[in-house]
């Protein structure tokens, strides 16, 4: 029998898999750039981290999480996102004492058990950032501006940014109150009318079609924020404008963790069917305090590695290039093995990616793996180059053969590859 990956997951498989961590360093380059740290955190929490957290009417909670008991006997859980976790840290390090913001960055994997569909996984992979103790709308713009860098960056142009905010402590308690009116009105199923009492927001990302229809003239959050909310969103909306970002006003989009203050954004691209959000986040000022923190205000992202790369293949900016070396050596024989080993070595040394023809293949197997290495320069080493102590040099895009004395090798192909 020959296992296969559990549902829901999957291999990121060369050649694709290169482009898997391209992508990830290309999101997370405009972070570095801008003062963000690297953070790790470990893969599994204290269950109740994100209970309280994320929120224990969220679907992640009720529904999504991989909880597991320790040996030790400790509710243990694989974490569904990053910001608890990152806030935990901070908490625990007392980071918040020092300068502040904290700018934080972070890539990894992360596990919900969702029904798995194209672009929807129980096992994926994001980068994420996050500024905390700072209520500042220009952190809030410079997070958003960062994550479209990284996307153009990676040559995307259908990425859209969805925008809204979510209110405060002041101003939410009164919109919920009168969204829940609204909603106890309508005609729902059991489950959407228990949702309506306890996390009536949620209700408005309701997909169904026969939920959606009813949903048009929902009273919207940004008709009853407060005037600290709706100044601090005016100057969102106006350093997004002044970076030359173009925004949509979704005054529907809520996201499904419980966190979430004021600023709320989506990136989301056109070729991904269903599941077209890239990426997303938010504030969150409330989060320190529902995990036992100090007031301790942050917003961040994340971004979806996954998702990213099947953006990129929808705008076709994807090539199935193998993975490319500079020079492929073939030893033909065991003594020309012996003497291109070394050879291999120094030219790796000096820089040069190198691949070689390993299990004693045939001239012609050998040259074929060449040809499919990629390779701009073949070394092959046979018997009467031994005797003459050179290797014949082939450009491979030319065809033209030269033979260079073994001492010289590196030399001659780091000056023509430079
Ligand atoms: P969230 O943490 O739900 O705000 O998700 C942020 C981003 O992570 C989304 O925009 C997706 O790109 C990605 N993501 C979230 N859940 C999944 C999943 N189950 N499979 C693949 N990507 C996901």
């Amino acid at each position: 029998m020959i296992f296969q990956a559990p549902k829901g997951t999957f291999d990121w498989m060369p050649p694709r898999s290169e482009s898997v961590l391209a992508i990830r360093d290309a999101l997370a380059a405009p972070v570095r750039r801008a003062g963000y740290s690297y953070i790790e955190t470990p893969i599994f929490e204290d269950t109740r981290l994100f209970q309280r957290g994320v929120g224990e009417s969220t679907d992640i909670v009720t529904k999504e999480m991989y909880t597991f008991q320790s040996k030790g006997g400790q509710s243990l859980t694989l974490r569904p996102e990053g910001t608890a976790s990152v806030m935990r840290a901070v908490l625990e390090h007392g980071l918040y004492g020092g300068p502040l913001p904290i700018k934080l960055w972070y890539s990894g994997s992360y596990f919900r058990y969702e029904r798995p569909q194209a672009g929807r996984y129980r096992h994926f992979s994001q980068v994420g950032a996050e500024a905390l103790g700072a209520q500042d709308p220009a952190i809030d713009a410079e997070l958003i501006v960062l994550a479209l860098d990284g996307y153009a960056s990676l040559g995307l142009r259908r990425v859209r940014l969805l925008l809204n905010s979510l209110g405060c402590r002041e101003c939410r308690p009164g919109y919920r109150a009168a969204l829940q009116e609204f909603l106890r009105g309508l005609d729902l199923d059991e489950a959407t009318r228990h949702r309506v009492e306890i996390n009536p927001l949620r209700v408005l990302d309701d997909k169904r079609e026969e939920v959606r229809a009813q949903l048009t003239d929902a009273p919207l959050v940004i008709d009853h924020l407060c005037g600290a909310c709706k100044a601090f969103h005016e100057e969102v909306r106006g350093l997004l404008s002044a970076a030359g970002v173009s925004y949509i006003d979704e005054p529907k989009l809520v996201r499904g963790l419980d966190y979430y203050t004021r600023t709320t954004f989506e990136f989301v691209h056109d070729g991904l069917g269903a599941q077209s959000s890239v990426g997303g986040g938010g504030r969150y000022d409330g989060l320190s305090e529902m995990i036992g923190g100090p007031p301790l205000p942050g917003v961040g992202w994340a971004l979806g590695v996954d998702r990213t790369v099947l953006a990129m293949e929808a705008e076709g900016l994807l090539s199935e290039r193998p993975t490319r070396v500079d020079v492929f050596a073939v030893p033909l024989g065991d003594e020309a093995r012996r003497r291109i080993f070394p050879l291999v070595t120094g030219l790796r040394r000096a820089g040069l990616a190198v691949d070689m023809a390993f299990g004693g293949r045939s001239v012609k197997g050998a040259m074929k793996a060449a040809d499919r290495s990629g390779a701009r320069y073949a070394v092959i080493l046979g018997e009467r180059d031994l005797e003459a102590g050179a290797a014949q040099i082939k450009d491979m895009t030319t065809g033209e053969q030269t033979a260079v004395p073994l001492a010289e090798v590196v030399d001659v192909l780091k000056g023509r590859l430079s």
